[in-house]
């Protein structure tokens, strides 16, 4: 088929072969719920994939429940191709089993967390990963990491935003979005990415290609690196943006700049200039330190604005703009 699958040659080269091979190779002496641990619960439907509901729990699950496949799109040959692939970098995985770039992404990713060589030693690691990365990694710390383990504790907070935003964007991402949302400049983020590509954090694919139109684009792709380090990093950084040195008085903290749709640009909006954007952005966002931050400091003017429109005049919202208003009529 290609020279990735050349390399090695995967079982089954078929869905419906390579789904058979992975059932058996999964659950070698029978079909077993993987919730509550029924054994064989009965083929419930075959659609595109074999269903079953089990008996017991009633829980519905395939071959790739609760495994690194979980909820992936990819057919399950081109799994059994690239399990049993030498080669993983994502473009060549994307080239070879003809994937897309962000699927060819998340493939090795989970590829390179198992840690384990192509073949069945790797298929069966992928079995018991979880698909999403971060808990996987999670999965393998320590039970117990004390604060002098913190390998983190010297990082400044810029890098730390840095980190913080390669986090929540496994599959990679730019220069400029990762300036963009840890609040910096892009030559800062730059030199915060080297530091903690050094340190083990993050690695940089040089020549990526992304969707871009009707095409696609090479740029440079920054994402975690998912080492032990940087499991371990993980453990020690909080999931809420920390303060970043704001630069910046009369606009709005770059930790809230995530929270703004698009179209209003966070960086560039002033105070008190465009308190009523700032307001309409943060007081109905998802995450409640926008708001408080809202409330505390925006402009009362701003502030009684918005009560006035509809969605404003809803609780729970309204009651909070109220008692902002009141406690700060008093101050
Ligand atoms: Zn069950």
């Amino acid at each position: 088929m290609s020279a990735v699958a050349d390399a090695l040659s995967p079982p089954a080269s078929d869905e419906a072969s390579a789904e058979e091979y992975l059932v058996g190779f999964r659950w070698p002496a029978g079909v077993i719920c993987p919730k509550c641990g029924t054994a064989d619960p009965g083929v419930r439907s075959r659609g595109p994939r074999l269903k079953w509901r089990c008996s017991s729990c009633r829980s519905d699950f395939t071959a790739t429940t609760d495994t690194a496949m979980h909820g992936s799109k990819i057919g399950l040959a081109k799994w059994l191709a690239a399990i049993w692939s030498w080669d993983i970098r994502p473009p060549v995985l994307a080239r070879e089993l003809g994937i897309s770039a962000p699927a060819s992404r998340r493939v090795s990713a989970a590829l390179e967390m198992s840690e384990k060589p192509p073949g069945e030693s790797r298929l069966a690691a992928l079995l018991t990963q979880h698909h999403d990365p971060t808990k996987a990694m999670r999965a393998r710390l320590p039970a117990t990491l004390q604060p002098e383990d913190n390998p983190i504790a010297d990082l400044t907070s810029g890098q730390r935003a840095v980190l913080a935003v390669l986090r929540s964007r496994l599959r990679g991402t730019s220069v400029e979005q990762v300036a963009e949302a840890a609040g910096l400049t892009v030559g800062h983020t730059r030199g915060c990415l080297e530091f903690l590509a050094e340190r083990g954090y993050a690695r940089c694919e040089q020549d990526a290609s992304v969707p871009w139109g009707y095409g696609s684009l090479t740029v440079a792709l920054w994402a975690l690196a998912l080492t032990e380090e940087s499991a371990t990093a993980m453990a020690f950084l909080p999931w809420r943006p920390e303060p970043v040195a704001h630069t910046c008085p009369d606009g709005v903290p770059p930790e809230l700049w995530g929270m703004f749709w698009s179209g209003s640009n966070a960086k560039d909006l002033r105070l008190p200039e465009d308190s009523f954007e700032v307001a309409c952005n943060l007081l109905d966002g998802p995450d409640p330190v926008g708001r408080v931050w809202a409330l505390q400091h925006l402009p009362v003017d701003a502030l009684r604005q918005c009560r006035t429109m509809r969605g404003y005049d809803m609780e729970p919202l309204a009651s909070k703009i109220d008692a902002a208003l009141a406690e700060r009529a008093v101050a």
